[in-house]
């Protein structure tokens, strides 16, 4: 992960039955907009005790259906939640205010983050389920013909990062970080599919995917887990060993994903620089438990040297994939 290469904004539309909102909004707010923020090496400098409105929407099990710089919508089957950085921050659940919290809504790299405090209050205000209808019994359905196939662990985004025009980190032998990312992905992905895991790529070979296009994926087909795949560079030459990073304020299962990850890399003998908390422009984006791991340090000639060889690689990759189905099977 470098600083200026994950992607660019693309234009979001805001639905025609909101703009007339938004519109008086602006003539009461003079239309400022939230307060844009910096972004520095890739991670978003937001304010404490704030997460993204996809990582809100994912912690109230909802998908977000459209979002642009001044507001966010997301659904679930009974609800819709939208959220206005204009003016201070108001949330509506079902179109009705949310009478506590307001303000405090910020936005970086496009994406509004929301004080935690949200969170609850907007839980409280969702619709339940409506009690199930009563019904007559169903028939007795025949047996089926064919045994049916084992349920899948789960569906699992791997994401290697850059690729195309995007190179990457450039290691002290020369090699790029999306080519040696890729390699370990693919191979990661092989061994989870043997495993009994669903996985989707956002690329298989080496071609440019906007950030955005990465996140999008993960949240359209509703993955399990989306686990982006970097490789670190440094000033500092004797910076050394793996890092799997969580968004801030990261979920439970966002944090037992990356634990299973670096704990398996740990047994296979990778250095070690445990798990950390950033606001990665990826990991902010997607509605489920993200990570992103920084397989070592190409600025290390030790590491550089392990991570040009073939053999590593796949240690490294079945490593990540193990991590993988053992927090898919909550072990
Ligand atoms: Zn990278």
């Amino acid at each position: 992960m470098t600083s200026h290469h994950h992607g660019r904004l693309a234009a979001s539309e805001v639905v025609p039955t909101l703009l007339a909102l938004l519109l008086t909004s602006c003539v009461l707010t003079g239309c400022n907009g939230g307060k844009e923020l910096a972004t520095q090496n890739g991670v978003l400098i937001t304010p404490p005790e704030t997460i993204s409105t996809f990582r809100l929407a994912g912690s109230l099990g909802m998908a977000v259906t459209d979002q642009s710089a001044k507001m966010v919508s997301m659904r679930d089957e009974h609800n819709t939640v939208v959220i206005f950085a204009d003016p201070g921050g108001q949330a509506y659940v079902n179109g009705k205010a949310v009478a506590q919290p307001a303000g405090g809504v910020v936005r970086a790299d496009g994406v509004l983050f929301v004080p935690v405090s949200f969170e609850p209050a907007i839980r409280a205000a969702l619709r339940r389920a409506p009690p199930p209808a009563e019904t007559a019994s169903p028939l007795p359905s025949p047996a089926p013909a064919a045994p049916p196939r084992p349920a899948a662990l789960g569906l699992v985004v791997i994401d290697p990062g850059h690729g195309g025009q995007d190179p990457g980190a450039t290691s002290i032998y020369g090699d790029q970080e999306k080519h040696i990312v890729l390699d370990v992905a693919l191979a990661a992905a092989e061994r989870l599919a043997q495993s009994g895991v669903n996985v989707r790529m956002t690329r298989e070979d080496d071609r440019f995917v906007e950030l955005e296009a990465r996140a999008d994926m993960a949240n359209r087909c509703r993955a399990d887990l989306f686990v982006s795949i970097h490789a670190d560079s440094a000033r500092n030459r004797g910076a050394e060993g793996f890092t799997v990073y969580v968004p801030r304020l990261a979920t439970r299962s966002s944090t037992l994903a990356a634990d299973s990850i670096a704990y398996r890399l740990k047994v296979a003998g990778v250095a070690s620089r445990g798990r950390k908390e950033a606001n990665y422009r990826v990991l902010v984006r997607t509605v489920c438990p993200a990570v992103l791991v920084e397989l070592g340090y190409l600025s290390n000639g030790r590491e550089a040297a392990r991570l040009a060889s073939a053999s590593y690689r796949q240690l490294v990759a079945e490593a990540i994939a193990n991590g993988i189905v053992d927090y898919l099977q909550g072990s």
